[in-house]
């Protein structure tokens, strides 16, 4: 999914589960199931799975990673004192993307980073539908509202 539903994901999981030996690795695994929903990301029509993903990660980080942190702040901080929790689980939340640079842009084909990069891909269900492929994002961030 795009990381205004990964972002919010990983706060709402940090503020409501204190420790973070649990919510680390709960916010992670969430990252791969929110993937496994057929979801619209950008780069849907390149033909090189590579390139798709270098144009998505891209896109994540002039889009969609400034609106998923403005996100964060409107859901958890507006109006509250500050609080780590939410900009920690927003940061992990988003581990598995970052994980993935040096793989996309500095040509890195170290053994951990290609299987991480082919497990990442293989979790990965996109749809060119943008309708289809927003909804369950928007549904993401409606039940996150309910449950924050
Ligand atoms: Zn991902």
């Amino acid at each position: 999914m795009l990381s205004i539903a990964h972002g919010p994901t990983g706060a709402l999981i940090a503020s409501k589960i204190p420790n973070p030996y649990i919510s680390i690795p709960l916010i992670i695994i969430s990252h791969f199931i929110e993937d496994r929903i057929p979801h619209w990301d950008v780069g849907q029509g390149l033909t090189s799975k590579k390139k798709r993903r270098q144009t998505a990660f891209l896109q994540e980080l002039f889009f969609d990673f400034p609106l998923s942190i403005l996100i964060v702040y409107l859901f958890f901080q507006i109006g509250r004192p500050f609080d780590w929790r939410p900009w920690m689980g927003w940061f992990f939340s988003l581990v598995p993307d970052f994980l993935e640079f040096p793989y996309l842009f500095l040509n890195h084909r170290g053994f951990l980073i290609r299987k991480f990069a082919a497990f990442h891909t293989w979790s990965h269900r996109s749809t060119p539908n943008k309708f289809w492929g927003l909804l369950p994002q928007v549904l993401v961030l409606l039940l996150i509202l309910l449950l924050k």
